[in-house]
């Protein structure tokens, strides 16, 4: 990702970029791979230009349709789960949003499906991808709940808005020894959750509390 376009000036600079990485580590992220892959995705890219010079702080910022751009503490720690999954290499993501935690993912590992629920975010999203050169992303407008069944079996999935139970879909669609990565939860009540599909079971493992806004059913324009 090289060129004007990512590049970035002032408070977009490789210099204030460096400064959320620092920030990262001393928040306890030390994975080289996941900050690695952090350093490299233009943020500001990702949020409309009247904020872009927010882009680098460690906050979740307002995409339009009452969205939002995910925490970058929060996308390495996903990230960060998301890579322990043995032999990973193709991901499928619920909620591509403005799609900065895709094209994080898309650094770190070989294939990224990721399906949006509204169309326009959706979209831009893909749009976006293009422009970056990530070629390893692709983005479908849809249901997360049905996941993608068309790419199945996943190696981890990773679903970025919050829910109470899991979709079933999402459930036959990762491996034995695969992960899923979710915020399990409503409201203020959220926690970051691994659930690894072995001996033909789930096994959960409890991390960070967190906030995303709802999985919701349906789509939208
Ligand atoms: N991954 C994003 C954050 C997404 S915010 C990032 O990198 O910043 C959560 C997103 O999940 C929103 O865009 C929302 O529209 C989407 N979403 C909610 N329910 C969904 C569903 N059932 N299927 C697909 N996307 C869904």
């Amino acid at each position: 990702m090289r060129g004007l376009l990512t590049k970035g000036v002032g408070m977009t600079s490789d210099r204030t970029r460096g400064r959320l990485i620092d920030r990262l580590l001393a928040e306890g992220i030390d994975d080289e791979a996941v900050l690695g892959a952090i350093e490299q995705v233009p943020r500001h890219y990702f949020v409309d230009e009247s904020i872009a010079h927010l882009a680098y702080e460690d906050r979740a910022l307002p995409i339009g349709k009452r969205q939002t751009i995910s925490q970058p503490f929060v996308v390495a720690l996903m990230t960060k789960a998301v890579m322990q999954t043995p032999d990973v290499s193709k991901v499928l993501e619920i909620g591509t949003g403005c799609g900065y935690q895709a094209a994080v993912l898309a650094n770190v590992v070989d294939s990224v499906y990721s399906v949006e629920r509204i169309e326009s975010l959706s979209l831009a999203a893909r749009s976006r991808m293009r422009k970056l050169g990530l070629e390893n992303v692709r983005i479908r407008f849809g249901d997360g709940f049905e996941g993608w069944e068309e790419h199945a079996p996943y190696d981890a999935v990773i679903v970025t808005a919050a829910t109470s139970t899991i979709p079933e879909a999402l459930k036959s669609q990762v491996r034995e020894n695969g992960r899923i990565v979710v915020p399990i939860g409503r409201g203020g009540f959220q926690r970051l959750v691994c659930l690894d599909h072995m001996d033909g079971g789930w096994k959960e493992t409890y991390m960070e509390s967190v906030t995303f806004v709802p999985l919701l059913p349906g789509t939208t324009q």
